[in-house]
C-alpha cells in the first residue's frame, strides 16, 4: 500500500487521544508507518537541568511531538475536511495525482 501522506500535508486525527485535532505533517516514517504531526501527540520530557557550554541552563521540562500511526490521520480536503484519498491518472501527462475520494479535488 502506497503512503498517501507527505511531509507538509495538513491532516486531521481520526482516532486516539488527539481525535479531531489538525496539524501539518512534519515527518513521515514509512518504515514504521508513522507520522510526526505539528502539535499532535505532544509528550512532556523531564530532563535534568544542567549548565550548557555557554553558561546557560539546559534541560528542564520540554514538549515535543511523538509520532503517531499513519492510519490514525486523514488528509484534510479544503471542501470536505478529513477525507479518504484516491489516485487518478492524468490523461494528458500520465502523471498520478492525489485526489479527494468525495469531491475529486486534487490534493
Ligand atoms: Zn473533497
Amino acid at each position: 500500500m502506497a503512503v498517501k501522506i507527505k511531509k507538509g500535508d495538513r491532516v486531521a486525527v481520526i482516532a486516539g487521544k488527539d481525535l479531531g485535532a489538525e496539524g501539518q505533517v512534519l515527518q513521515v516514517i514509512p518504515a514504521k508507518r508513522r507520522v510526526l504531526v505539528e502539535g499532535i501527540n505532544q509528550v512532556t520530557r523531564h530532563e535534568k537541568i544542567r549548565m550548557g557550554r555557554r553558561g546557560n541552563q539546559e534541560g528542564g521540562i520540554s514538549h515535543r511531538e511523538a509520532a503517531i500511526d499513519i492510519s490514525n490521520v486523514a488528509l484534510v480536503c479544503p471542501n470536505d475536511g478529513p477525507s479518504r484519498v484516491g489516485f487518478r491518472i492524468e490523461e494528458a501527462t500520465g502523471a498520478k495525482v492525489r485526489v479527494c475520494k468525495k469531491c475529486g479535488t486534487e490534493l
